[in-house]
């Protein structure tokens, strides 16, 4: 498991957040398929009823915020759900999962709103979604649909069996070997090309629990340690002397859509060249993202290949967890123009280098500490004099005690190395505690509820 803030074990200036002793981890198949007409027809309908439960569910929870001020919980709403039979039996042809998928997501934008309250930040209370902007169904728990044994079809209650593109069936056949039980999916659809050709995408996301995990033995050696620095410059720069830089093609995507953006903000708005440029930007953010998504697994593979110990600075990452800011791929309106992309994209890929480097981690048996960052650019690795004036420029570091001089990134990394181990030595001391595993947050069904929705 990757542990979260509130998970993790604290040891000295670190907190375990991969202990590396998984004997099963929980993973993704994410593809896209193309469902037949007439299926397509039917997935449009489907996405069509979960936006009805959707906002319906918003209404009611809307009125009863504004009128008693009280919330209403989402097992109440499951309950209602019942109520449909009879009255809305199209609804209940695709089976109540998704329909619970549509009242969750509406539960999970509640719980944003309380917390930016809680927060302080503006509240914005959640909106009806409109035709346009509900694109996602999504099945909780393995009912009402299921991958066929033949390992390359896809049931979808309502829907019928969707043939799966080889590669899909690849994915999914690797986590069915490795003993992996399909428990959610998720359906989402995306407009592609210009608008008089343009064509629906189809993407589906299953998850597995219980994938054997595939232990290896470090390249360096079991008890060895590496500390990781993030920069601005150097992107990451590592103990063991490595600087990583993000390649030039996404500084080069950058480029283009800051162009773009500058010719869209000159536009009529919603004219037709607005909205054209608007689906480029679209499409190169999308390439961007995924440029730094390839590059973080490769840099995280080669750093989990080589290490048995990693240290990495604690940040806060905006784009590590999702928020109701959106992420890069689908930023929230607007909000992300007005930050720089630059810094945008930077952070996206320190984020997802984390998250890479935990999740590889986790199934090669290795264990991650997120260590202090504070004054590791600012303190001497070799006498840990702490000094504003031991940086004189961006690039290099000279102690003004020892005078060690250095490259400012390899330093700090070393210095994040150091943290790194003084954690894990507490650890070990404390005893090697496990990281506390957490339970499943699904509700069981009960048979009751089965008879009585089906
Ligand atoms: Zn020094």
């Amino acid at each position: 498991m990757i542990a979260s803030r509130r998970q993790s074990l604290k040891h000295g200036p670190g907190r375990l957040v991969v202990d590396g002793r998984d004997q099963t981890v929980t993973r993704k198949a994410q593809f896209a398929f193309r469902p037949s007409r007439r299926q397509e027809r039917e997935l449009h309908t489907l996405l069509r009823v979960c936006r009805e439960v959707y906002n319906a569910a918003l209404q009611e929870r809307r009125d009863a915020y504004r009128l008693a001020g009280e919330t209403i919980r989402w097992q109440h709403q499951f309950n209602q759900i019942k109520h449909l039979k009879g009255v809305r039996d199209d609804a209940l042809a695709y089976g109540i999962q998704p329909l619970r998928g549509a009242i969750m997501r509406c539960d999970e934008a509640m719980q944003a709103f309380f917390d930016r309250i809680k927060h302080g930040e503006t509240p914005g209370f959640p909106r009806f979604k409109g035709a346009q902007r509900f694109n996602t169904a999504c099945w909780d728990e393995p009912t009402s649909w299921k991958l066929r044994d033949d390992r390359r079809t896809l049931y979808i209650q309502g829907v019928g069996d969707i043939r799966l593109p080889k590669s899909a069936a690849r994915q999914v056949g690797r986590m069915l070997g490795k003993g992996g039980r399909p428990v959610t999916l998720t359906v989402t659809r995306r407009r592609s090309g210009p608008r008089h050709l343009s064509r629906w995408v189809w993407r589906a996301t299953v998850a597995f629990n219980d994938v054997a995990v595939e232990p290896t033995t470090p390249s360096e050696g079991e008890g060895s340690l590496v500390g990781a620095d993030r920069g601005i410059k150097v992107t990451l720069a590592t103990s063991s002397g490595e600087m990583l830089t993000m390649p030039r093609y996404v500084a080069a995507q950058r480029e283009h859509l800051a162009e773009l953006e500058r010719a869209q903000a000159r536009c009529v708005k919603f004219s037709r060249e607005w909205k054209r440029l608007g689906r480029q930007i679209a499409r190169g953010r999308r390439k961007a993202a995924n440029q730094v998504d390839n590059w973080a697994r490769e840099q995280a593979a080669t750093l989990v290949g080589g290490f048995g110990i990693l240290a990495v600075e604690d940040l806060e990452l905006r784009n590590m967890t999702r928020s109701a800011r959106g992420t890069v791929e689908e930023p929230g309106s607007k909000v992300a123009q007005k930050q720089g992309l630059n810094r945008e994209l930077q952070d996206a890929a320190l984020g997802k280098l984390t998250i890479r480097i935990c999740v590889k981690a986790e199934s090669a048996g290795r264990r991650v500490w997120m260590v202090n960052p504070s004054n590791t650019s600012r303190a001497c690795s070799q006498c840990s004099h702490t000094d504003r004036a031991n940086r004189p420029d961006q690039a290099t570091f000279s102690c003004t005690a020892c005078g060690y001089e250095a490259n400012a990134d390899l330093n700090a990394a070393a210095n994040i190395a150091d943290r790194g181990r003084t954690a894990e030595t507490d650890w070990k001391v404390a005893g090697a505690p496990s990281l506390p595993r957490r339970k499943s947050r699904r509700r069981p069904r009960t048979d009751t509820e089965l008879t009585q929705a089906a």
